[in-house]
């Protein structure tokens, strides 16, 4: 890579110190622990410029959002964070950008006791390609499957959907421009959240959990799937984002049930749990919505005020479904057709 070398690169953005009785960045392979009692819970996701991220986008924001996609799969487990490792191609060397990327990523990962521990720099002509694996650890027999839920359960969800969807409608131009709603939503779509915390207290508490990347009734289908259930949700009680206020209805609907980037969890329990759900809610701060219930079935139906059924068709979002293809189309999560 030019006059930087690759190690130069790694020292000075990526190269940081790790805790006692691990070994990071340097050697051929890191090494980590588990505690005694705990198995490896493990994740990978993949952002491609032009798919997932602008190429303008502030790299900072980047580097938080890269981890903290990663992370919200860790805390839909039930795992708390042990490291993770950072795979980077770059098409060439812009100091400026491997500041501001390294430095989201390392407050990020600080916070969440997640410390970079590897990886790999490569070159990559056709835009940056950001891999990350996490790593985290749970207690055996405590991960929170998406096959666990049972018919009767109440479907929960954490924080508040749409905000995301609305930042990426109002930056493609498909809503019409609104500086202050825009302002207000973007921080959604480059500042997710993941809710690690929640995720730990939930294990042996919930029965089964998703983190919605995809869009809710899309990420919910997987525990439908999985668990061979169907659910009702109830379109009332779904928690939509302040940003969606006064936006036409279809769009409102489409932002809930098929907005993607959300990073909330979504997950099942018993109603006997109810009261302990609630007070976890409070004890740590975070919104958290009963919305519907797992049924028979294999389907979601969504039901308005009257108990009626609403029909949706859902696409979500597929990587392989698009109509664009793949480098040419917009950053884009959460679609219905
Ligand atoms: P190898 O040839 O064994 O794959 P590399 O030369 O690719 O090793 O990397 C040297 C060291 O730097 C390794 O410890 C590797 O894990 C680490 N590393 C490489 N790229 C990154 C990165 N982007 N972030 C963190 N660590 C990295
Ligand atoms: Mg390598």
């Amino acid at each position: 890579m030019s006059a930087d070398s690759e190690f130069d690169l790694i020292a000075r953005y990526f190269d940081r110190p790790v805790p006692a009785g691990m070994l990071g960045v340097g050697d051929d392979c890191a090494l980590l622990s588990v505690s005694p009692g705990c198995e490896l819970a493990v994740s990978t996701d993949m952002l491609v410029q032009g798919q997932h991220f602008f190429p303008d986008v502030d790299p900072r924001s980047l580097g938080h959002k890269a981890l903290a996609v990663n992370l919200s799969d860790l805390a839909a487990m039930g795992a708390r964070p042990l490291a993770c490792t950072l795979a980077l191609s770059l098409p060439g060397v812009d100091h400026a950008w491997l500041q501001g990327f390294s430095d989201g990523f390392h407050a990020l990962a600080g916070k969440s006791g997640c410390p970079l521990v590897g990886g790999d720099t490569t070159r990559n002509p056709d835009g940056i390609v950001i891999s990350i694996t996490v790593m985290g650890e749970i207690r055996r027999a405590h991960a929170l499957r998406r096959s666990g839920a049972r018919e009767g359960d109440d479907i929960w969800l954490s924080g508040s959907l749409g905000a995301a969807y609305v930042a990426l409608l109002l930056m493609q131009g498909r809503l019409p421009a609104d500086a202050a709603r825009l302002q207000a939503s973007r921080k959604a779509m480059e500042w997710p959240n993941p809710r690690l915390r929640l995720g730990r207290y939930l294990g042996g508490v919930a029965d089964a959990a998703i983190d919605i990347s995809d869009g809710l009734l899309q990420d919910l289908g997987h525990i439908l799937e999985r668990s061979h259930c169907g659910a009702e949700l109830r379109l009332d009680a779904l928690p939509a984002d302040p940003t969606l206020d006064g936006l036409e209805e279809a769009v409102r609907r489409e932002a809930l049930l098929g907005g993607g980037d959300v990073y909330e969890l979504c997950f099942t329990a018993r109603p006997q749990r109810r009261e302990q759900i609630r007070a976890l809610g409070q004890q740590l701060g975070v919104p958290l919505a009963s919305v519907g219930t797992i049924t028979r079935g294999s389907k979601a139906r969504v039901l308005d005020g009257r108990g009626d059924e609403i029909p949706v068709t859902l696409r979500g979002f597929d990587h392989f479904a698009q109509a664009t293809p793949p480098g040419a189309s917009t950053p884009t999560h959460g679609s219905l057709s």
